[in-house]
Formats: structure tokens, sequence, C-alpha cells
């Protein structure tokens, strides 16, 4: 059996942060590891215009090595969640969308630690790690972070937009909503100016996009670390001061095990909850399972709009806070430029005959927006059978409704139009920002960890992804599960 002081499982955003904190060790990282070599759609002139709009699909074709084997490694056992999870080098943030936010000590309440805690790591990583897109504006004293790099141009229907929003400021401030530019995560040695012009460009696959995978290649070039791929962790138990890791190379078919003083899980949410139920066969036993609720809405200019907003493709351009007293951000949303077709097929089932009318389209495109609002999670259940399969039950998420009005009306006075029938209270589990399974606690118990992010029951195994936040906010969580890793980890001798 290989040994190695310290093991790490995954290669995401979670693993990476734990990989900046770790001192003195090389580590071993355990991981599926899909990797992607080939051209992405728009490099690649041979892939017809229809073939290109599929491709924006998260599903799709160039994407599909982040998603890979969601249907043959993980079995969900009902139908009622609609998520996804990856076994890719880098983990799902191969298809994010970069949007970082800090969470302050009102997204902290009821963790074990505080803003004071997390804020070097967060400067860390802004100042060494990737660079931040946004600006000093409206959102500033909701967001916290200082180093950024403001070059995101905004024009057509996103500039319309922020221009609405001066001129009615007050107004819309005494509704409780504050605009200003979005906070994107840009890898550091990209072109000064982000180069995003096409709507036929793959998001994901777009350069200047920060993706961890960049920082874990660069790590393992240097020798600082043994990557082994194809290996589907799948429990771990502890024997005296080790810890034994039961796996499955996927390439040989075989069960292989190693040896470690360490076990770091980073598997992202879904995967280090079943690794640890798994471990112990909690069958049938619920855990809290977060994810932000989602809701969709497609937002039209009132006025033609000349220029279409060069950022368009799913690129974050403008965020939305809602807040009503203390700083503490009630909701929050992203307004997106929104390729052509893929965001009508979303809304309406479109006619095929449509696709050849490009002087509609492009019409069209140029007035059409998507505005997506979070809102903090709430409390959904979590738990494994006997066949090892995943039941995510999530709890109804009508009651937005009331919000959804407030924010209508904020539309109508940004001078934008929008559809009610059109509004969509999205799928569970769309939000993608997967928590809260395996809690820190001030003074855990059976699964939930300690501020460390130490698993209940162990000496030595450590969780570092989402699953160990205490509660969600109506933020972004990447940032924070990175910093967090990098916090625990520093904190391993
Ligand atoms: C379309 C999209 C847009 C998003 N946009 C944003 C955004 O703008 N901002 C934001 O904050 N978040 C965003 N997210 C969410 C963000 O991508 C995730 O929160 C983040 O990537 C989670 O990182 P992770 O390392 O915890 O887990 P993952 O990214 O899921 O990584 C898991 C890693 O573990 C490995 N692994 C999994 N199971 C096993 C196993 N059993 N054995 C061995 N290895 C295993 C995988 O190969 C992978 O390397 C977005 C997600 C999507 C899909």
């Amino acid at each position: 059996m290989k040994y190695s002081n310290t093991i790490i499982i995954g290669s995401g955003a979670a693993a990476m942060g734990a990989l900046l904190g770790l001192k003195r060790s090389k580590p071993l990282i355990l991981d599926v590891g899909f990797d992607y070599k080939g051209k992405t759609s728009l490099q690649n002139k041979n892939i017809n215009k229809s073939q290109r709009v599929k491709n924006l699909k998260i599903n799709s074709m160039n994407n599909k090595f982040a998603t890979a084997s969601n249907q043959e490694l993980i079995k969900f056992k009902k139908t009622n969640f609609k998520g996804v999870v990856s076994y890719a080098l880098g983990g799902l943030a191969n298809l994010w969308g970069g949007g970082v936010y800090r969470f302050d000590n009102n997204d902290l309440k009821n963790f074990p630690i505080n803003y004071n805690d997390l804020r070097k790591y967060y400067d860390f990583l802004s100042k060494k790690i990737f660079k931040i897109q946004g600006k000093s504006d409206c959102l500033k004293k909701f967001l916290k972070e200082e180093n950024m790099y403001d070059n995101l141009k905004l024009q057509g229907l996103s500039n319309e937009i922020i221009q609405n929003y001066y001129c009615n400021k007050k107004k819309i401030n005494n509704h409780n909503f504050y605009l200003g530019k979005s906070r994107i995560a840009l890898n550091k040695k990209e072109p000064r100016k982000l180069k995003y012009t096409s709507v036929f460009d793959n998001q994901s696959l777009v350069n200047e996009i920060f993706n961890p995978k960049k920082i874990i290649k660069n790590i393992i070039k240097k020798k600082k670390l043994t990557y082994k791929k194809n290996i589907l962790v799948k429990s771990f138990k502890q024997i005296g001061n080790n810890i034994i890791v039961k796996t499955k190379n996927l390439k040989l078919n075989k069960i292989e095990k190693f040896k470690c003083k360490r076990l770091i899980l980073g598997s992202g949410t879904i995967n280090t909850t079943q690794i640890v139920l798994s471990s112990v066969k909690a069958y049938n036993k619920n855990l809290n399972f977060l994810d932000n609720v989602t809701i969709t809405i497609p937002i039209f200019a009132k006025n033609n709009i000349k220029n279409a907003d060069i950022y368009k493709n799913n690129l974050c351009l403008i965020n939305l806070v809602n807040s009503t007293k203390n700083k503490k951000v009630n909701y929050f949303g992203s307004f997106f430029g929104v390729p052509k077709i893929s965001i009508l097929e979303r809304f309406i089932k479109i006619k095929k005959k449509i696709y050849s009318k490009n002087y509609l389209l492009e019409r069209i495109s140029k007035n059409l927006g998507l505005l997506v609002i979070f809102f903090p999670s709430k409390k959904n259940l979590i738990s494994l059978d006997e066949n090892n399969r995943v039941n995510i039950n999530m709890t109804n998420n009508k009651k937005y409704k009331n919000e959804l009005l407030k924010i209508l009306k904020l539309i109508k006075i940004l001078k934008l139009k929008t559809y009610k029938f059109f509004t969509n209270i999205n799928n569970n589990g769309n939000g993608i920002h997967y928590a809260g399974t395996l809690p820190m606690k001030y003074k855990p118990k059976k699964f939930q960890c300690d501020k460390w992010g130490k698993l209940h029951g162990y000496n030595n195994v450590y969780i570092v992804d989402g699953s160990n936040l205490t509660n969600l906010p109506a933020k972004n969580l990447t940032y924070t599960i990175m910093a967090n890793a990098m916090r625990i980890a520093s904190n391993l001798r």
C-alpha cells in the first residue's frame, strides 16, 4: 500500500486552496481528473454556427469533460434535484463564471470564524493568484473587495442599465437596491483587457477567467506534489494513527488502497459527503444540504439599442444587491449579456425557422439580457442509501414570489421591460453553489467539523470544500471555499 504523509482528494478550487495553504509538505493528490485537450468551439472553424450555439450549454461537447461520467460515477436516487458534479481536473471551475465575493461578518453569522480569520487568505488570492475585475462603486460597502482592477468596459444594454441606475440612484437606493460592476477572477498573466468578443465563445474556455487547474498544473510541473489521476475515492478508515483510503482505479478497473497520516477532502460538496457517509455506512442518515435558490428574469431594453454588448455570452457584467440594514446583503443579482439563441431557447419554444432570420436575432440580441437572482439557501436534505445512491431532497421555492414583485418594479425604474411569464424560479440545484453538509461548528458533533475543518471523530481528516460552510448567504461561495481551505491547510503542521 502506497504511503504519503498528506493526501488531498480532488483538484478543484477547494483542493487548490488547500495546496496553497500547506507548508513544507509534498502531498499526493488523488483525483478522477478528466481533462480537455481539444480545440474550443471558438477555435474550431469546422464547427458550424448552430453547433457552436449548442456548445454554450453545460453538457455541450466542449464542456463535457467537466461533467463527464456524472451518470456512471454517481447515482442520484431522486429526480427532483437537477444539479451537476464534476470529475475533472479543475472541477466545476472549468465552467464557472469567476464571480468572487468575500463573505463578511453578516454572512459568517453562526460560523465559528469571522471575517478577520479569512481576510489574509482572500487578500493573498486576490493579490497573488488572480486579479479581480471590479470597481470601487456603490457595491463596495457590501462586498469588501479592495484589490480590484477595472477592465470591463460596459456598452450596449449593460451600459444603458448602469446609466439609468445613476440617473435614478436615490429612488432605487430607497427601494433597497444597489448596482455596480461585477467582481470576476481573471488569470494574472492574461492580456490586460478582456478579449471577450464573440457571442459564440464558450464561457468556460475563455482564457481570461481564472481556473484553479492552471495553478495545480503549475505545482505539478514544479514537482511540489504527486498527482494521481483516474482514481475514484470510495471511502476511508482510521486505523491507529493512519488513514486508509479505499479507491477504484478507473483505468485498471481495480480497487487500490492508499495510506496517509492526514487526509484532506476537497472533492466538492456532494462527492465529499458521499465519501464521508459511505465510510461509516451511514445509510439513510439525513444531513443538511445548501444551495442558493435562483430566479432568472429575462430583460429587454425598451428602446432599440445601437451597440450590442461586446461581452455577451454568460459573462456577468453588473451585480445587484438588495440590502435593508447594516450592509447585510439580503439577496444578490447578476446581469448577464446573453448569447443570441440560447436564452430564447430557454424561455420560448423557438421555431427552427427563426435561426435563419439573422437580422431579427441580431436585433433582439442587442436588446436582451438576463438577470439571475441568488437567495440565501434554505435547508434541504441529503442522504445515501445502501446502494450508494445520493438522495437530495430540496424544499419548495415558491415563497420568493414577493421579492420577485419588488425586482420587477426595479426593472421598471431601470427603464427595462420584462414579462412575468418568462421568469423562472429555477429547478432545484440550479444554483450550483453546493454547501453545508458537514458544517464547521464551535462544538462539533458527528458529521460536523471544528473551526479548523477537522471532521468530528477522526484525528486527521479535514474537510476543505463547500461541505464545511455553516450557512450559505446570497453570495457566490467559491472565493470563500478557496480562502477557507487555505486557512485550514496553513494550520496543519
Ligand atoms: C456554470 C457554473 C457557473 C459557476 N459560476 C460560479 C461563480 O461565478 N462564482 C462562484 O463562486 N462559483 C461558481 N460556480 C460554482 C463553482 O464552480 C464551485 O463552487 C466550485 O468549483 C467548487 O469547487 P470544489 O473544489 O469544492 O469542487 P469541484 O469543483 O466539484 O471539484 C471536485 C474535484 O474533486 C474530484 N473528485 C470528485 N469526486 C471524487 C472522488 N470520489 N474521487 C476522486 N476525485 C474526486 C474531481 O475530479 C474534481 O477535481 C459555478 C459553477 C458552474 C457549474
